[in-house]
């Protein structure tokens, strides 16, 4: 039985919090802390109404997660075990440093970005490293779906079907449609900040680059539909390569309809994507933040959302008897099932379920120890039972090679 904050009231924090709902035999006690209290409510409204049987209990608080002393103040008046961070990837620091000074795990779904420069990379949290290991804390990094999931199927590829991975492709189809002309599935500045970086993969021990979406190629994603697919920059790759060293070439694939690329192009051109302020009637805005207050927000996707998200991960090497081996982890979840069980859509709800699988290992004493750690540094099975547990079925596919050279 244990006390947790949860940072961050938005698509994710929403999926994270109801599974807590119905795990109460493990999450007895939830504090949902946000900049826009209201949302949080929202929350804790929806879980009294839906699931009224779950003896968790909730409360809600406001904070300003940029702020550490007041991190601080929140996390001593609550006493929590754990905090789980699901508010942006700009606060992952201020966190880890309040978790610091308090005394309390942490948890996260995205590596920390600079707001000012659209750059992610895990230095910044691996520098935590001895910080967390002195004082007997555990961080645990990205548990999300892309990144987390991922990289437990990396660690069960290599645990269960390969000697060693040679070549590593991740790839995330979401075929399905909320029917609005243009809205991004989940925070759509650091969705949009995402897609118009410049690609980039890992081959022969260095990174290569690529313009926006320079590469695609059509991939059959099972139990859903072939999809064009576009090689992206995602973070998982530093840390994969970094821990499965045999790797010589490691990339990731996202799935984008042609309207979607059409008006990304134009919000591009005019200049709506850009992070840098500009002067409007007196006051700075960064054009992607104004884009973001006009887009539909994430979790308003849900209700008409119709069709299947597949994520995925193809390895390629030497198989466990010695004999070249290709083999396929995956998850299939539809859209509308996930917002029938937690008024969410897919996106958020697979990244949801693995952030509450993650702390539930962190708390059950499974996964828990000290130091600052990615997903795939640690054993891959009781995470992938708990998926099977949780919402997020696993299903693999042997030989069958769906992402070409
Ligand atoms: P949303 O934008 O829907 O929600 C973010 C929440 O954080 C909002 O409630 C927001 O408050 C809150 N927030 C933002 N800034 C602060 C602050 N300074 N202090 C306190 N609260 C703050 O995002 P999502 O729920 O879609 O995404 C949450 C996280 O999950 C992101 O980091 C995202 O990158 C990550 N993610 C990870 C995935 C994975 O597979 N690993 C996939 C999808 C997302 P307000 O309501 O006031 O804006």
């Amino acid at each position: 039985m244990s006390k947790v904050i949860i940072i961050g009231a938005g698509g994710v924090a929403n999926v994270v919090a109801k599974k807590c709902a119905q795990n109460d035999t493990v999450f007895s006690e939830v504090l949902i802390a946000t900049r826009t209290v209201s949302k949080a409510d929202k929350i804790v409204a929806e879980i009294a109404q839906h699931m009224p049987s779950s003896k968790t209990v909730f409360s809600t608080a406001t904070v300003d997660a940029d702020n550490v002393p007041e991190l601080v103040e929140l996390i001593r008046g609550f006493g929590p075990v754990m905090v789980i961070n699901v508010a942006l990837p700009y606060q992952d620091l201020t966190i880890m440093d309040a978790c610091l000074e308090t005394g309390v795990h942490y948890l996260d779904t995205a590596n920390y970005e600079p707001k000012e420069v659209a750059k992610f990379e895990y230095s910044w949290q691996w520098a935590y490293q001895d910080r967390f290991r002195e004082k007997g804390l555990m961080a645990l990094l990205g548990c999300g779906f892309d990144p987390g999931a991922t990289q437990a199927f990396t660690a069960y590829h290599a645990k269960h079907h390969f000697q060693e991975i040679h070549y590593l492709d991740i790839v995330d189809c979401n075929n399905g449609s909320h029917g609005k002309a243009f809205a991004t599935n989940f925070n759509p500045e650091i969705n949009i900040r995402e897609i118009t970086a410049n690609g980039r993969y890992w081959e022969n021990g260095q990174w290569v680059e690529t313009q926006p979406l320079e590469i695609s190629q059509d991939i059959y994603y099972p139990k859903v539909a072939t999809r064009k697919s576009f090689v992206l920059y995602h973070e998982e790759l530093e840390s994969l390569v970094k821990h499965f060293p045999t790797i010589k070439r490691a990339r990731f694939w996202m799935t984008f309809g042609e309207a979607y690329i059409k008006h990304l192009n134009v919000l591009e051109g005019i200049g709506m994507t850009s992070i840098e302020p500009i002067d409007f009637r007196g006051q700075k805005i960064a054009p992607i933040e104004f884009l973001k207050a006009v887009l539909p927000a994430p979790e308003s996707l849900a209700e008409n959302y119709t069709g299947q998200t597949c994520i995925g991960v193809q390895a390629k090497g030497i198989g466990k008897d010695g004999q070249p081996r290709v083999h396929f982890v995956y998850n299939v979840k539809d859209h509308a099932e996930c917002y029938r069980e937690v008024q969410a859509q897919g996106v958020s709800y697979t990244t949801g379920v693995p952030a509450m699988i993650g702390a539930m290992l962190m708390l059950q004493g499974v996964w828990m120890q000290p130091g600052v750690w990615n997903i795939e540094q640690l054993d891959p099975d009781p995470f992938v039972e708990a998926m099977n547990t949780w919402g997020l079925p696993v299903d693999e596919l042997a030989g069958i090679e769906l992402v070409k050279d």
